[in-house]
């Protein structure tokens, strides 16, 4: 059978079924990648859906792809349009049987899918999906999506118990040639900023043998992945796992290789644990639809969020007089990366503090984050915003806390705004503090050089506690 490979976000060769499906039909198999247009439009607040970083990542990763197939006897088409559109043509072409797809589980992801399918259909094509972004899978878990537990300590440990991962499926290692007449296609333009992550399986794969087992940062692990400034503290692994080109099935034989031949630790059942978040907002997703994306969230909840545009730009610039939110907005602006840390407590001071909508802060990250996962990111944010699936009433983060408590010398802060550059670890958390005379020696002029306060932390938090608190729910479940 002549299949077609559609890659999505799913940029690799290894513990790829549906290549590995088509290799074994023993025919032609044509590998393609659509860059869809509709990823470069706004969001519905009109942010770019995709900004520079993760365009140039996206492109990194599509090249890669392209490389590595090469390498093994075949080649990637490329083509710039809507896949629903663009695969009929090709398979019309050139007399493809077969489509093969790694399923999604979000509203537009699936409208594509389905439309795709609908047309194929009536060309007399077979199309065939298939799940592929998690560590488990669903048929191996004790129970049906639909009755996914609603709390994650419950998912986890009767997956844990119950179920394992399965091993990743090999890369193959020769490919079948695509015939010399079709036209391979060119990726489009892309911007090419510096940027602390090279998109592409071989660049992801690099990345783990690095942390694993060059530096052997998975030993501590969960001591150091807190940190907000040093790369290593955490594994940055989740822009590779974004956009598919390192499969979390892979990475978890890598960790039991490790604690085979290096140490088992609580670290290194850590990294597995990390996974699982991921795991479970991608199976959430899948459940319940498109209420992740309602402003009353998966909760059903009915805060009445604001969309102060004057107070958003504040959090958006890093400009909000909170040292830490401010300086971890800088970072996304300037990398497209923020730490998980940083992302619950800038989250939590939109939300809880401003009182403004989730959907716009999540929108805005959607926008910026270099690892923009849909099932992650909404999920996350449904959580933080308190109208996640298990919500268990007004929860905020204390910024001064976390402050204290994760940058306890403001090296981080220092490090991003470099107007506070000269205030010492006592009153680098609260510039609000400095008395004239400090603020000369310190040479920062508050209200000019770096803002004061946009709200009181604690007043700010009690006043959308209440708010919150009275919030009526949408539907009984
Ligand atoms: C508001 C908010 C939005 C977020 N948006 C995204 C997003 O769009 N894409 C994304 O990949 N992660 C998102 N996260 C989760 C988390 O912040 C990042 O995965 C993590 O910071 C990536 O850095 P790392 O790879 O070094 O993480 P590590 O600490 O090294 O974790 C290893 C891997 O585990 C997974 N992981 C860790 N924490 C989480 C989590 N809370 N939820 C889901 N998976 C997790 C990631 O795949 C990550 O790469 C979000 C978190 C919050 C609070």
């Amino acid at each position: 059978m002549n299949t077609l490979v559609w890659f999505r976000n799913d940029l690799r060769l290894h513990d790829h079924a549906p290549l590995t499906s088509a290799v074994q039909q023993g025919k032609v198999v044509l590998p393609v990648y659509c860059f869809d247009p509709r990823h470069w439009q706004k969001t519905s607040f009109g942010f770019p859906k995709t900004a520079d970083f993760r365009t140039q990542f996206l492109t990194e990763s599509v090249m890669n792809l392209r490389e590595n197939l090469r390498s093994r006897g075949s080649d990637l088409l490329i083509r710039l349009g809507e896949p629903e559109l663009i695969i009929p043509e090709l398979v019309k072409a050139w007399q493809i049987e077969a489509v093969f797809y790694h399923q999604e589980v979000t509203t537009e992801e699936k409208a594509v899918a389905r439309s795709l399918q609908k047309t194929l259909k009536d060309l007399g094509c077979h199309c065939q999906s298939f799940w592929g972004h998690t560590l488990y899978d669903p048929q191996d878990l004790p129970f049906a999506i639909a009755n996914l537990p609603e709390v994650f300590t419950n998912f986890r440990k009767q997956s844990e118990k119950h179920s394992a991962p399965a091993d990743p499926l090999p890369t193959p290692r020769a490919l079948p040639p695509i015939p010399e007449v079709i036209e391979r296609g060119i990726c489009p333009e892309y911007p090419s900023a510096v940027s602390r992550f090279m998109g592409g399986e071989t660049a992801g794969k690099a990345r783990v043998k690095e942390y694993f087992w060059e530096r052997d940062y998975l030993r501590v692990y969960k001591e150091t992945r807190n940190g907000m400034l040093v790369f290593d503290d955490s594994s940055k692994f989740s822009p590779w796992l974004a956009h598919g080109c390192l499969s979390p099935r892979w990475i978890c034989t890598e960790v039991k290789q490790y604690e085979s031949e290096r140490v088992a630790n609580d670290s290194t059942y850590w990294l597995i644990f990390e996974l699982l978040w991921r795991d479970y907002f991608r199976f959430i997703a899948a459940k319940h639809g498109d209420r992740l994306f309602c402003p009353s969230g998966l909760r059903g909840l009915l805060v009445p969020w604001q969309e102060d545009w004057e107070r958003f730009e504040l959090w958006r610039t890093g400009h909000t007089g909170f040292p830490l939110v401010d300086a971890n907005m800088r970072e996304l602006a300037a990398t497209g990366y923020m730490s998980n840390r940083g992302r619950q407590n800038v989250a939590s001071f939109l939300t809880k503090n401003l009182g403004i909508s989730w959907l716009m802060g999540a929108e805005w990250f959607e926008s910026l984050l270099i690892d923009y996962d849909v099932c992650s990111n909404y999920g996350n944010w449904n959580y933080t915003a308190g109208v996640g699936n298990d919500a268990r009433g007004f929860r905020f983060f204390n910024i001064l806390k976390q402050s204290q408590d994760y940058d306890p010398k403001g090296d981080y802060v220092r490090h991003w705004l470099p107007e506070l550059a000269d205030v010492p670890a006592s009153k680098i958390h609260r510039p609000w503090e400095l008395l004239p005379v400090e603020q000369k020696r310190f040479g920062v002029n508050l209200g000019v050089d770096y803002p004061l306060p946009v709200v009181d932390l604690f007043r700010s938090a009690k006043h959308n506690e209440a708010l919150y608190d009275a919030a009526p729910l949408l539907c009984q479940r």
